[in-house]
């Protein structure tokens, strides 16, 4: 079966970003991208946050990403990946291309548009109802629209919209939107918008083409008519983590967890950007994932390649396992491995935290001897001459 040492799920901001920091450390890096390059930036008009260039379209700032990436010449290939699976210690990438093992994998797969769920919102779908502002706006030259939502996304695209659209509805369900203050003070001074307070859409309507939204006051009940030619629906999120469900840890609807290093709860698979559970969604945070992510990775791979070989395949190895960020831990370290160079093998256990728990190593330091990888003794150390009776 085909091998990488680091295959990249994803090509957005996180997975690009990935692809510069895996090949610049000389992995051996696949990116697999089911759609553009580039990923949810695309289908914005500007940006205004990405430090350095105060202001760049989105599509501008993809094709950017993109050539970055490609001057490292990681493996770029079309390819829908389905699942992820563990089959004898080994990570299997099943795509819609074929099966691919890897060594590590990043999930940058970042997340998508949620759903209204409302009768009309399927039927009407590239007919009105739409989810991309920079795509479809131009379409409702002088027309009246009306954006679903009350965050950053729904606020800052209205305001686009009004280059096109001679009204712009914002039907927000509470009486004040979420969005960051600056991007609320733009869009109310602009005479073009009109929130609509309260209110939750019921049903989209119309002939061909959308004619109007039945919207809900949820604090009188009470029903009417909004008369639009287009409905943009900025809801929220979803992360796109559905082909890992059940191997990675996630939180509330499949957001993925993991630690600062971006290591997942599977060993050697990581996740960056959106498709995270984390504070912040956006390229800046997205970028900096997938640069953390690669890294720890590389270090990863090269750790488990080394150790495969010093620790697992030897007859008989002796190991000190220590903290690298205990300092009486690190002098210990560094006079052990003086006294019996080559001799013993030093592990940072504090990085490996997963290879001491395979080998039942729940404190540190500590010393074992391995026999082709099974733990036959392991013995607590606290000067150097306690480990001479293992060698
Ligand atoms: C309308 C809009 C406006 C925005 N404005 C800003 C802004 O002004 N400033 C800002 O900083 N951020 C902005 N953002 C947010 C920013 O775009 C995201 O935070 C960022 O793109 C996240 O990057 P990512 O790489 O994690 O994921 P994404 O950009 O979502 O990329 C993920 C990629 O993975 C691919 N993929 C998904 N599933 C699979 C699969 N199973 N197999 C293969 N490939 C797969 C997707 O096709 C996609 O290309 C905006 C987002 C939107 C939608």
């Amino acid at each position: 079966m085909e091998k990488h040492e680091l295959v990249i799920v994803g090509a957005g901001p996180a997975g690009l970003t990935a692809a510069i920091y895996g090949r610049r450390a000389g992995l051996d890096v696949l990116v697999l991208e089911k759609g553009i390059a580039g990923g949810q930036i695309t289908v914005t008009a500007e940006i205004e946050n990405w430090p350095g260039t105060p202001m760049i379209s989105g599509e501008e700032l993809a094709r950017a990403f993109r050539e970055h990436a490609e001057r490292f010449s990681p493996e770029f290939r079309e390819a829908e990946v389905k699942k992820i699976s563990i089959d004898a210690g080994k990570k299997i990438i099943v795509t819609d291309k074929g099966d691919i093992e890897a060594e590590s994998i990043v999930i940058a797969t970042g997340a998508r548009f949620r759903k209204l769920g409302c009768p009309g919102e399927a039927e009407f779908t590239g007919r009105g109802v739409s989810y991309c502002a920079v795509c479809d706006g131009a379409f409702f030259e002088d027309q009246v629209v009306a954006v679903i939502g009350g965050g950053n996304t729904a606020v800052e695209e209205a305001d686009y919209l009004t280059r096109f659209a001679s009204k712009v509805y914002i039907v927000h369900r509470r009486d004040s939107f979420r969005a960051d203050r600056a991007v609320v003070e733009k869009a109310m001074s602009n005479p073009k918008i009109e929130p609509v307070w309260n209110s939750v859409v019921e049903r989209i309507e119309g002939e061909d083409m959308v004619e109007k939204v039945v919207i809900k006051n949820v604090k009188t009940g009470e029903i009417s008519d909004l008369p639009v030619a287009g409905v943009f629906v900025f809801v929220g999120m979803d992360p796109n983590s559905e082909f890992v469900k059940g191997l990675v840890e996630m939180k509330d609807g499949g957001w993925i967890v993991t630690n600062d290093r971006l290591e997942t709860s599977v060993e050697g698979i990581f996740a960056a950007g959106d498709v995270r559970d984390k504070f912040l969604r956006q390229v800046v945070t997205a970028a900096g994932d997938g640069a953390t992510a690669a890294m720890a990775a590389y270090s990863y791979v090269s750790e488990q390649l080394h150790l495969q070989k010093v620790l697992f395949e030897p007859e008989k190895v002796v190991s000190f396992f220590y903290s690298s960020i205990e300092p009486e831990q690190i002098k210990l370290a560094t006079d052990i491995e003086k006294t019996y160079h080559r001799k013993v093998i030093l592990v940072d256990g504090y990085k490996n935290k997963r290879m001491c728990e395979k080998l039942g190593i729940d404190e540190l330091p500590k010393a074992v001897v391995l026999n082709k990888g099974t733990l036959v003794r392991s013995k607590k150390i606290l000067g150097v001459q306690d480990i001479e009776e293992l060698i």
